[in-house]
């Protein structure tokens, strides 16, 4: 197969919520693509705003076994081959931290910021739609705190404030997520080239918002997941320009299709 004969080693980094997931976490459509990919050796590494403990229980669902990014970039946790045994890249701030940042922002803004950790499960559970356990492992922050999206009227100041505390801040489809300053989905995927001494490792990356732009630009392929309503507003200018393609049906059966066709394309 030319993937191999050419000695190219492809990994596909993906977000996974509104991409590999619909938005009611969904995912069956990309299953058998997952396990193709797994046969071609072909890593499927995920990167997402989700917690570490959120990854573990579901990579242990769907049988991955490749490193993970967790936090929108704020740390990497993988196995070591031979002995199972976990290991961790911190590249971001502790949460504690992120979260004095959050207050000294609110009180900044004149607008009081609410931590998705602050609300209370039934709050989380219709914010969300996550129930029993699965809320608890998204709670299990530590190098991110996601807080409820305010008005858009305060959205520019946000950042702008944000920036002054070296912070970063990333708008989400249900909420925002806090972060330390240059602390990104891109960044994290170089830092695990580098890790795992992989220089030349070429990215197929799938994304569906804003958090997923710096990935997007890092990647050899880098792949727009679109909702039912089409792509993401932020990611748009990146699809017209030829930059970004567009995977050609909303949520995981795009997402396995677009992957296909770049593997397919590689194969020929
Ligand atoms: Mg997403």
């Amino acid at each position: 197969m030319k993937l191999k004969a050419n000695n190219t080693n492809w990994w596909v980094v993906t977000d996974i919520d509104g991409t590999l997931m619909d938005h009611n976490y969904d995912l069956q459509p990309a299953l058998p693509t997952i396990k193709w990919l797994n046969e071609l050796s072909i890593p499927v590494i995920p990167c997402t705003s989700k917690t570490a403990a959120e990854v573990r229980d579901l990579r242990k669902n769907i049988g991955l076994n490749d490193p993970f990014i967790v936090e929108n970039g704020g740390a990497i946790y993988g196995n070591d081959p031979s002995s199972k045994l976990e290991w961790e890249l911190i590249l971001g701030e502790k949460y504690e931290k992120l979260r004095s940042k959050l207050r000294l922002i609110s009180s900044e803004l004149g607008y009081s910021l609410m931590p998705l950790n602050d609300l209370s499960k039934l709050e989380i559970s219709e914010l969300t739609g996550l129930t029993g356990k699965a809320i608890e492992l998204a709670l299990d922050r530590q190098w991110s705190v996601p807080f409820l999206n305010p008005p858009d009227s305060y959205r520019k100041r946000l950042g702008e404030i944000a920036s002054g505390l070296g912070a970063t801040i990333y708008q989400g489809n249900r909420m925002s997520h806090l972060l330390a300053k240059g602390s990104h989905k891109g960044k994290a995927v170089i830092r695990l080239k580098e890790f795992l001494n992989q220089p030349d490792a070429k990215i197929i990356a799938l994304g569906d918002s804003q958090n997923d732009l710096p990935l997007l630009e890092i990647a050899d392929k880098p792949i727009v997941v679109p909702g039912k309503e089409g792509p993401n507003p932020f990611l748009r200018e990146g699809i017209s320009s030829g930059k970004f393609s567009l995977a050609p049906a909303p949520h995981s059966a795009g997402w396995s299709l677009a992957v296909r066709k770049i593997i397919s394309d590689f194969e020929k």
